[in-house]
C-alpha cells in the first residue's frame, strides 16, 4: 500500500498525457504547456471542502466528478474549450480503496473531455480539493458578464432548482426513489461545456448559476450597469422539482430555493433578437433544454413577476408579494 505522498501521487495522481501541447507533466517542479499560436488561455480555480461543498456522505466518485465540473462550468460560461486541470488535495488519511475510486472517476472524467491532469499537491489535513482549470479561446472571442444590452433576452439552461432540492432530500434522509435526479444533479453537476464553447458565436454575455439566479443575473446586472424583469412562470422546473413541492410544499412552488440556493451549474446568457433563433437551433441541435426567462431593462433593478403578474420582491428572507 502506498504510504508518502511520492507514491500516492505516483500511484494515483499520475495518468496517461493525453495531450501533445503538454510538454512537462506531473513529477517535475513545474508543468510546462504550450498555448496555440491564436489562442488565449483562460484559468480558474474552485476548492470544495467536506462538509461545505458537498455532505460528509458523499461517494468519492462523487468528489472527484463535482470537483472537476464546478470548475468546467466556470469555463463553459465564458465559452472556452477545458485543456488542463491541476489538483491540490488534502487528505485526512491514505485510504486505499478511497483514492482508488478518486482516482479512477478522475482518470474517467478528464480523458472524456480530452483535458489532461499536469500537477499539483498532496497535503494531509481535512479532506478538501481544489481544482484549477485551464482552457483555450480563439483570440478575442469569450463571453463576459459585462455584456449584456438593454432588450437583450435572458435564457438559461437545463432546470433550475433541482441541486438545492438534492441536498435537501439528502440532508433530511428522504430515501424515495423518486428524488435519484435532483441527488444526482447535487452530485453530478453537467457544467454546459459544448454548448458555451458555439455559444460564443451568438452571444457576448454568460455567467455559470453557481449560487443561484438571483446572485447570479445580479452579477451580469451589476457588471452591465443594466436592470432586468424575469418571469417566475418562465423559470425551468424538472418534473423532480414539482413533484418535491407537491409532497411537501403543498403544491407551492418555494422561489427561494429554486432561485436563491446554489450548485444548478447551468448557463445564464443574454441574447439580442437578431441571434435568439440561431441560438434556439444550437440548442436543439445539442439537445438542451433552454428557457427564456426575461429580458434586460435600463433601470438598475432586478424585478421578479409571479404567475398572477404581480411585482415580487426578493430579501435576505427569500421572495415576498410587494
Ligand atoms: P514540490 O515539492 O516541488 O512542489 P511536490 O512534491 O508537491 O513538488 O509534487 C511533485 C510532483 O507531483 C509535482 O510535479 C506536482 O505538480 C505533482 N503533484 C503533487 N500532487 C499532485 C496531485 N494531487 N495531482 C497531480 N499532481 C500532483
Ligand atoms: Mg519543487
Amino acid at each position: 500500500m502506498p504510504g508518502s505522498e511520492f507514491e500516492v501521487i505516483k500511484e494515483y495522481f499520475t495518468f496517461k498525457k493525453n495531450r501533445d501541447d503538454v510538454n512537462i507533466t506531473v513529477g517535475d517542479d513545474c508543468a510546462m504547456v504550450t498555448v496555440p499560436l491564436g489562442k488565449q488561455l483562460l484559468v480558474t480555480t474552485d476548492t470544495l471542502i467536506s462538509g461545505v461543498h458537498f455532505p460528509k456522505s458523499t461517494s468519492a466518485q462523487d468528489i472527484a466528478y463535482k470537483s472537476i465540473m464546478v470548475n468546467l462550468s466556470d469555463l463553459a460560461a465564458m465559452g472556452a474549450t477545458p485543456a488542463w486541470v491541476t489538483l491540490a488535495i488534502t487528505l485526512p488519511e491514505v485510504d486505499e480503496s478511497w483514492l482508488q475510486a478518486f482516482s479512477q472517476q478522475l482518470d474517467s472524467i478528464l480523458s472524456e473531455y480530452n483535458i489532461c491532469l499536469i500537477g499539483g499537491d498532496t497535503t494531509k489535513g481535512h479532506l478538501s480539493i481544489t481544482v484549477q482549470a485551464m482552457g483555450l479561446c480563439d483570440q478575442g472571442k469569450v463571453l463576459c458578464r459585462d455584456k449584456a444590452e438593454v432588450g437583450d433576452k435572458i435564457f438559461v439552461t437545463g432546470d433550475l432548482g433541482d441541486a438545492a432540492i438534492g441536498l435537501n432530500v439528502v440532508q433530511d434522509n428522504i430515501h424515495n426513489e423518486v428524488y435519484t435526479s435532483c441527488i444526482d444533479k447535487l452530485n453530478r453537476p453537467q457544467a454546459r461545456v459544448k454548448f458555451g464553447q458555439e455559444l460564443v458565436a451568438y452571444s457576448k454575455c454568460a455567467i455559470d448559476i453557481s449560487d443561484g439566479l438571483v446572485a447570479d443575473l445580479g452579477h451580469i446586472l451589476s457588471a452591465s450597469g443594466k436592470g432586468a424583469i424575469v418571469e417566475l412562470p418562465a423559470i425551468p422546473l424538472s418534473s423532480c422539482a414539482r413533484k418535491y413541492f407537491e409532497q411537501y410544499n403543498k403544491g407551492e412552488i418555494d422561489w427561494t430555493l429554486v432561485l436563491a440556493h446554489g450548485d444548478d451549474y447551468e448557463l445564464c446568457f443574454t441574447v439580442n433578437s437578431e441571434n435568439e433563433a440561431a441560438v434556439r437551433e444550437l440548442a436543439t441541435k445539442q439537445q438542451l433544454k433552454i428557457s427564456c426567462v426575461g429580458e434586460i431593462t435600463n433601470t438598475s433593478k432586478l424585478l421578479f413577476f409571479s404567475e398572477e403578474n404581480k411585482e415580487m420582491k426578493f430579501s435576505d428572507s427569500g421572495f415576498q408579494h410587494f
